[in-house]
């Protein structure tokens, strides 16, 4: 390379850059070798230079020879046809005996392969075309890819198919002749992307499938020709083709039972077959020859006699048959009837002990989830169990639709095979996707008009319509004159606030106000009064508790009625109360009954869930995010298989069943007990499927028939010791944190009693997968045969008589939060300014909070309350999704805090006002909702045309912002807390016009205030830090400082600004969008835990906000600060961890076949199954 170094100081000297170099060989007459390198070199203004070096040694030999080669290329006469072979014959010569010349013919800059192809191409003497092919085979035999990479970028597949395709026309072809091209087309067919059309458009397949056919007791030439039709088959068109052509019955003859010999072709035709199987045509004809039935005995043949399990691949291989052949409905049912489960089960039974087997464990399972028959949930309608009636029911509305299904929609339709007629005789589409290389990631959901991200106001209601949200806002026209600073007049909300409290004060609602200002405490609900006639209830945490106490309360009722509390002798239980007091300010249970007479709830419930009135206290140790034990979710799936093959070990007792509530279940004492009629509880249906197994069904949304995930129920009547497994068999998502470390939460009593009143992370063997049972795709709204998932645990229950309860995460009562706020307002100090107002009353007649906070004016002077109102308005909402409850925790932890006497709370109370919304959709909280509020509908998708009647919860907030907005108070910060169940972390989303723009690649030269990347970067962990970022949001250096400070568990590079078409109808579009807000955002944080960071692989604990004193640096988290997110409150899964080979079996008609396959087992590609041909035999 001296020669570069020269040509790139000339150029240099010469003031140009050296742009390419290249080498060319020539030999010239007198038998030297030329080289000639060619330098150019340009400058900037385009200007070009080129130096050629000429060097020229004496040729090798090959060369000279390939020089003559050329010469007689050029002009073929029959008289050379003796020289060719001479030259020819010479260089193959050489070649096999010198790994020089391979190097010197085979390098890209020798030409070599050039000429050779040449002469191929244009010589008719048969012994000629055997030496070059002699010369290819050496060439591409060793040290493979590249030089095979040359042969195929120099045209040489189409000179081989043509080669093959006219020896075949003048039989009798040579057999060597035949050979030797197919020994080099299996070398070249793998490496060439469109090996398999170019074989068909030169008419190769049959040529080739006809060899087979012939020579199907000749070994040497079978193998070859078989190997090459492989590479064809892999080509779906071609499958079709071969198909109609008879390949699949010639696969059929070669494969046959169990033999040591001829494994290696064995394994070939096989795998053939299984590319041919790809195709659905071809799996019908072979289903229906009943050829299924025949393989599935292969299958057990082969089992039985490799014993020592040598021939892995090869029953692999049978399967790989199997599983393509029921893609199709046809094959399934077959399969079935074939006995296939009861085969696959078993041979798969008998696999489990070694590990080696695991890939034919994984293929059957695959196999018979996918035959295994589709079910209906038992239930007699997947709509809700409770209907709410709505004052109205828009006609396109979604409970419109839910009522006017026909009966019987939620029926199973199989209609994955629909397509399947429709099938693959286009032969342009295949050929297309062959040719695509575009894997640009193209979004449609990014908005791209310019009109719509431009904040703009519309539909906004006529001022004379907003002024009545004045009375949310007195703060600015407070006067305070009344107060007296010194010593502010104690008000008392109520005869159960503790003296030991501050007294409370609320500025406005002086005690003849009007009652909608007052706490809901003051106000008497016309629920049920409060009786607890059955239980008293004692707050002595010394006090020793019986072992069986806790089960003999039954239940905690409002009414009074409370299942065996009395025992025999008539005495009174006493219910030991947890003493929580000193660890949860805000948790009194007495508060918490009274909150609850207020609380309206649809089935209009009366008990109190234990740990909602013990209190839950969050513990301090970490739990860590459990690693899943290999090969669990299989084990669970042969257990569910059993059911289908051992039917009569199958109990299926109903134990719990909302849908028929007028006839208990049988209780022999032997079952668990359930019940969920609770606040926030989510249980329909119990049925026991074997002794310790349990079948648990939750109920939808009410109004829907659809939306669930989250749960919470009380289990009771457990045996300690026992392994109890649990499986939730409606769940929709495709995939959960619970594959991936998340576990549930349980609660005992008789832990809270003996002093650990918590929620704890539990549960074993947990796992997400895929289920048998699915609904019409009516019921779905319009989906195709959607299937429903399993979440299965495992839980050992350690005490006798206890009651347990299970949640999807921490719950959060509607109750709770009532609770929480009366607390909050007793702790007030004076300074404070806290006022709450009922925003609205709720469809289910729950009154929904609105609260205001900031620091009261330092005296009632005019400069003082002139600097108290320009405070600027900070608005946050929390719990619009009733499932995501950690939002409720984050919000009660921004309460404690703003609320609270850090200097950093007084400063942020002195410079903001703060309206919060804590709990946008009490209803759906309070009725055990995952998603919606009682209209059945989504409320996070109301913002744009929200109906006062349908949505009053959206209606009021929007309104109010309206009027903020109207009024000159347009917030500075809009913040919606929401949780998710899919990620990891806490992050943000923010709308940008910049971003948006910029992620749907279009130019963009707008301007943008960056700030709304500095607040998401702190996130509300430490609200402190990202209120204070607010006051020099454009300063560059605050970025940096801030996220010096950062939480650990914020994800800066999970945080998205995109807008979204599809998230046009959500809070931060609209309120960024319609209102003006420009920092609006939607802060999410994760149900299940962190993977970075200090909080890595650890569930946090409810109470986001403990983690508020660990402030770290943590500047390294910030890679990619766009992440675009598919969805914005359950985005597309974007784990590393792959369990895809166990848990992705479905059969989609709408993934190519390839895909499918790469998705369900990740195969060696088709050239290593090739190459690693020898390792087989
Ligand atoms: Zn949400």
């Amino acid at each position: 390379m001296n020669v570069v170094a020269v040509c790139n100081a000339a150029a240099r000297d010469a003031g140009l850059a050296l742009t390419s170099v290249s080498l060319k060989v020539r030999v010239n007459n007198k038998n030297n070798v030329e080289l000639m390198f060619v330098c150019v070199a340009s400058s900037k203004q385009g200007f070009q230079m080129e130096k050629v070096s000429r060097f020229s040694r004496v040729a090798s030999r090959v060369l000279i020879l390939l020089n003559q080669l050329e010469k007689l290329n050029e002009e073929p006469k029959v008289s050379d046809y003796e020289s060719l072979r001479q030259v020819t014959g010479k260089i193959l010569h050489l070649i096999q005996t010198q790994e020089k010349t391979r190097k010197e013919v085979g390098s890209k800059g020798s030409g070599g392969m050039e000429i050779i192809l040449s002469s191929l191409e244009n010589t008719r003497d048969l012994q000629t075309t055997l030496n070059v092919l002699g010369i290819l085979n050496e060439l591409l035999t060793v040290g493979g890819g590249r030089r095979t990479g040359l042969f195929v970028s120099k045209g040489g597949t189409a000179v081989l198919l043509q080669l093959l395709v006219s020896s075949s026309r003048c039989p009798p072809a040579s057999e060597e002749l035949i050979l030797l091209i197919h020994s080099l087309l299996v070398k070249v067919g793998p490496k060439d992307r469109k090996f398999g059309v170019k074989a068909r458009l030169n008419g190769a397949l049959n040529v080739t499938l006809n060899l087979v056919k012939q020579n199907l007791h000749n070994y040497k030439l079978l193998l070859p020709s078989l190997q090459v039709l492989r590479v064809y088959a892999g080509n779906l068109v071609n499958a079709v083709s071969l198909g109609k052509s008879g390949a699949l019955e010639v696969m059929f003859e070669i494969i046959g039972p169990f033999s040591k010999k001829n494994t290696t072709l064995l394994k070939v035709a096989l795998d053939t077959l299984a590319a041919l199987l790809k195709s659905g045509m071809n799996a019908r004809r072979v289903v229906d020859r009943g050829l299924l039935s025949t393989l599935l005995t292969i299958y057990q043949d082969w089992h039985r006699n490799d014993t020592r399990h040598r021939h892995v691949v090869i029953r692999k291989s049978i399967l790989g048959c199997i599983k393509n052949l029921t893609n199709i409905k046809l094959g399934r049912k077959a399969f079935i009837d074939a006995n296939g489960m009861r085969i696959l089960y078993n041979t798969s039974t008998e696999c489990l002990p070694v590990r080696t087997l695991d890939p034919l464990v994984n293929t059957s399972s695959l196999i018979m989830r996918k035959c295994f028959p589709k079910n209906r949930l038992p239930l007699p309608t997947i709509k809700s169990v409770f209907q709410h009636p709505l004052p109205y029911i828009p006609a396109a509305g979604a409970v419109a639709q839910l009522y006017n299904l026909p009966p019987g929609v939620d029926d199973v339709v199989d209609e994955s095979d629909e397509n399947e007629s429709t099938e693959v005789d286009t032969e342009n589409e295949t050929e297309n996707e062959e040719d695509e290389t575009d894997h640009k990631m193209l979004n449609d959901d990014i908005e791209t008009d310019i009109n719509k991200l431009r904040p703009t106001e519309v539909n906004s209601r006529p001022f004379e319509e907003l002024r009545v949200y004045e009375r949310f806002c007195q703060e600015f026209t407070e006067t305070f004159e009344d107060i007296d600073y010194e010593d502010s007049p104690a008000f008392i909300p109520s005869n159960i606030s503790n003296n030991r409290h501050r007294p409370i004060f609320i500025p406005t609602a002086s005690p003849s106000s009007k009652t909608h200002n007052k706490l809901p405490l003051q106000d008497e609900p016309d629920g049920a009064p409060l009786e607890l006639n059955g239980i008293s209830l004692s707050k002595f945490s010394e006090s020793s508790s019986e072992g069986d106490l806790v089960s003999s309360l039954g239940h905690l009722a409002l009414d009074g009625v409370t299942n065996g509390v009395c025992e025999d002798g008539g005495e009174q239980a006493v219910l030991v109360v947890p003493d929580t007091a000193a660890l949860l300010p805000l948790h009194d249970p007495d508060v918490y009954l009274e909150m609850m007479k207020g609380t309206r709830s649809v089935p209009g419930y009366t008990e109190v869930a234990y740990p909602d009135y013990f209190g839950h206290v969050a513990l301090n140790l970490r739990e860590p995010i459990m690693e899943r034990v290999y090969g669990v979710q299989r084990t669970k799936i042969f257990q569910d298989i059993e059911r289908l093959i051992h039917p009569g070990d199958i109990l299926d007792k109903v134990v719990y069943d909302l849908d028929n509530q007028c006839s208990p279940a049988i209780d022999n004492g032997e079952s668990l007990r359930f019940n969920s009629k609770f606040e926030s509880g989510n249980l329909r249906k119990a049925i026991q499927v074997r002794k310790f197994e349990y079948d648990l069904i939750l109920n939808s949304d009410i109004n829907s028939n659809h939306y669930h995930q989250w749960f919470y129920f009380e289990v009771g009547n457990m045996r300690p010791g026992v392994r109890y497994r649990f499986n939730i068999i409606n769940c929709e998502k495709s995939n959960s944190q619970f594959n991936y470390g998340m576990q549930v939460l349980m609660y005992s009593v008789q832990d809270a009693i003996n002093g650990s009143p918590h929620w704890l992370r539990t549960g074993s063997d947990i796992c997400y997968y895929k289920n048998h049972f699915s609904r019409s795709s009516i019921a779905a709204g319009g989906q195709k045969g959607k299937s429903y998932f399993t979440m299965t645990f495992t839980v050992t229950f350690q005490h006798k008589d206890d009651v347990c309860y299970f949640a999807y995460h921490y719950p959060y009562t509607f109750s709770m939060l009532k609770m929480h706020l009366h607390k909050l307002s007793a702790l007030r100090t004076a300074e404070i300014y806290l006022r709450q107002d009922d925003l609205c009353e709720t469809l289910g007649g729950n009154r929904c909070p609105l609260l205001t906070i900031t620091a009261m004016p330092e005296s009632s002077s005019d400069e003082h309350i002139s600097r108290f109102r320009s405070r600027p308005v900070i608005f946050l909402s929390a719990r619009v999704h009733p499932g995501e409850t950690n939002s409720s925790w984050v919000m009660k932890g921004t309460l404690e805090f703003l609320l609270g006497c850090s200097p950093q709370a007084q400063s942020l109370r002195e410079s903001y006002i703060f309206k919060i919304i804590p709990m946008l959709n009490p209803d759906g909280v309070i009725n055990g909702n995952h998603r919606c509020s009682l209209s059945g509908e989504d409320l996070n998708r109301q913002w744009q045309n929200p109906n006062a009647d349908l949505h009053p919860t959206i209606f009021h907030a929007k309104s109010l912002l309206q009027y903020l907005r109207a009024t000159g108070r347009t917030p500075l910060v809009f913040c919606d807390y929401h949780g998710h169940s899919r990620k990891k972390n806490v992050f943000m989303y923010g709308c940008s016009i910049k971003e948006t723009i910029w992620q749907s690649s279009s130019a963009c030269d707008l301007n943008e205030d960056l700030g709304y990347r500095v607040c998401a970067a702190c996130s509300s962990f430490h609200i402190d830090v990202w209120m204070v970022s607010l006051r020099e949001p454009r300063s560059v250096q605050t970025l940096p400082k801030l996220l010096s400070q950062t939480a650990p568990a914020f994800s800066l590079s999970s945080c998205s600004f995109v807008v979204e078409r599809s998230k046009e109808a959500t809070a931060r579009v609209v309120v960024w969008r319609e209102i003006g807000v420009q920092r609006s955002y939607t802060m999410e944080s994760t149900l299940c835990g962190c993977d970075q960071g200090k909080y890595k692989l650890h569930n946090h604990s409810s109470h986001l906000l403990d983690v508020e004193n660990d402030l770290i640096r943590n500047v390294s988290n910030i890679t990619s600060p766009t992440t675009y997110v598919l969805d914005e409150d359950e985005p597309a899964f974007l784990e590393e961890v792959d369990y895809s080979a166990e848990s992705e079996d479905e059969n989609d008609p709408d993934l190519e076949p390839d895909l499918q396959d790469s998705l369900a087992l990740p195969e060696p590609s088709s050239d290593s199954e090739l190459s690693g041909r020898d390792s087989l035999s």
